[in-house]
């Protein structure tokens, strides 16, 4: 029986994991290289990891599936994207219609699932429960589904590593204990380390070698387990590289009169912006001012003066007011940090708004440095139903990251130093897979994987069959999405014979 399993690593990049593999310190994924095919896996643009996981699982790009990032705006409040906003169909949803069995853990964006499909379903970080589908079908006791975002340092490391074994020991158990055609696994914590460790990669110290060596292990321990007609994918949903500065372009926006700020009470703005931080692994503590010490900090003249009496008098409490865009009044904006997307209000001013922001982006500059590579529109990168809900703009930068920031400077070093890149991995291993290089997009494992398994490709996927990589050659079919549905029927009435 035809079976493939896809290992994620998220942020899993080759900048970081080949000279790891040329050390022969990742045993697993060297013999991967050596032996399969491997190469840059192009994520979406930008690179950001919920819209990457579903345009994977659906192989479909953000204008069809409808998920730009972690978030969207609905009547001016930003809220938190759930499975039942992906439009199309998952992969493990295609192949419970065919009356293919899977086995699906921590996939971002994927639990609770929209439809029964057949299978196993443990939720990703994004779900805010740990919980199994269906209910009560697998003992999750020693599961963590995430390390908790507020440690720093070795208690991060610590929490990432045993965090990570129980994920290892989980997929382990499923792996042996289930019955399943299509298996899948997202090691998610590699992107906590790889945003909180970036120097070591220049460095040469060890926390980032000891938490992939964990996914390796893994990694050997199905080589050893694999079966004729297996085949093993190993994907990551971007890469990783590195960023000198941060740009707060909604004070520049605000400076330019296309921002209005507001300020609302912390717990108004809390639980969202928890999770999403805690999705992008920021850490910063909480410190409490009073509203008008925010309001002082937007003019620029006393802003200096009123961050030291706020060191002196307010260090280290919590915060109990938070600047935040109003996106009701607000002509231009960055909806969240890091995501280098821009969205503009669609009102009689847009076209002006248009070029104005165009114009503004393409005079930035920073140290004798152009911020801005290049802009792209919505048009230029999405096509789809769920186009009128794209950002507008999707920029990319020389080294800089777009901050959502309204106060504090314009322009900063990045802490962090590393952040997500456009190439992330590829890497496919098993009996029909041929050895050497392949350039893949994100949007082709869907087809790639339903070729593998004999099926067809439905015809509005974006993502093609990367048959190269297959030592048996045979015929890619395509079947529309009626034919498709008629095929289900069929099964599943076969089913209840
Ligand atoms: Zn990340």
């Amino acid at each position: 029986m035809k079976k493939v399993v896809v290992v994620g690593i998220d942020g899993g990049s080759w900048n970081v994991l080949k000279p790891m593999c040329d050390r022969n310190e990742l045993k697993g994924l060297r013999k991967i290289m050596e032996d399969g095919s491997w190469g840059f896996l192009e994520s979406t643009l930008p690179p950001l990891t919920a819209p990457a996981w579903v345009s994977f699982y659906t192989g479909k790009n953000p204008g069809k599936h409808g998920i730009f990032d972690f978030v969207k705006l609905e009547s001016g409040k930003m809220k938190l994207n759930r499975s039942r906003d992906v439009k199309g169909k998952a992969i493990y949803e295609l192949l419970s219609d065919y009356g293919i069995r899977s086995v699906i853990i921590a996939l971002p964006l994927s639990f609770p699932p929209k439809i029964d499909f057949n299978g196993i379903m443990v939720s990703d970080f994004l779900y805010p429960q740990k919980e199994v589908y269906p209910k009560g079908s697998v003992d999750l006791s020693n599961y963590l589904v995430s390390s908790d975002p507020s440690k720093i340092g070795e208690e991060l490391i610590k929490d990432v590593i045993e965090t990570t074994r129980s994920q290892v020991e989980l997929g382990k158990r499923l792996f042996s204990e289930e019955d399943w055609q299509f298996f899948f696994i997202l090691f998610r914590e590699t992107d906590t380390i790889l945003h909180n460790f970036w120097e070591e990669v220049s460095s040469g110290r060890s926390h980032l070698l000891e938490v992939f060596k964990l996914v390796d292990e893994f990694l050997e321990w199905i080589i050893e387990r694999i079966e004729d007609d297996m085949t093993i994918f190993v994907i990551s949903d971007h890469g990783f590289s590195d960023y000198e500065y941060l740009v707060r372009i909604n004070k520049i926006f605000h400076d330019s009169g296309l921002l209005e700020p507001k300020i609302v009470r912390k717990e108004e703005a809390s639980l969202l912006e928890t999770h999403v931080k805690s999705a992008f692994g920021t850490k910063k503590g909480r410190i409490r001012i009073p509203k008008i010490f925010y309001r002082m900090l937007m003019y620029p003249k006393v802003s200096t003066i009123v961050k030291k009496i706020y060191k002196l008098v307010f260090k280290g409490k919590e915060v109990s007011y938070l600047i935040r865009v109003d996106y009701e009044k607000s002509k231009a904006y960055v909806l969240t940090p890091l995501s280098s997307t821009i969205y503009l209000k669609e009102d009689g001013d847009y076209d002006r708004t248009f070029h104005e922001v165009l114009k503004l982006l393409s005079s930035l500059e920073y140290q004798g440095k152009k911020v801005v590579k290049k802009v792209f529109t919505k048009n230029d990168v999405y096509n789809g139903d769920r186009l009128s809900e794209a950002p507008d703009f999707v920029v990319v930068t020389n080294g800089f990251i777009l901050d959502s920031g309204i106060t504090g400077e314009t322009f900063e070093r990045f802490s962090q130093g590393g952040y997500h890149s456009l190439q992330g991995i590829f890497a496919a291993y098993g009996k029909n897979i041929r050895r050497g290089k392949v350039d893949a997009k994100i949007y082709d494992l869907l087809p790639t994987i339903l070729h593998a398994l004999d099926l067809p490709i439905p015809e509005d996927v974006d993502g093609r069959v990367l048959v190269e990589i297959f030592a048996e050659k045979k015929d890619v079919r395509q079947i529309s999405s009626e034919e498709n549905e008629k095929i289900r029927k069929a099964i599943s009435k076969l089913k209840k014979i």
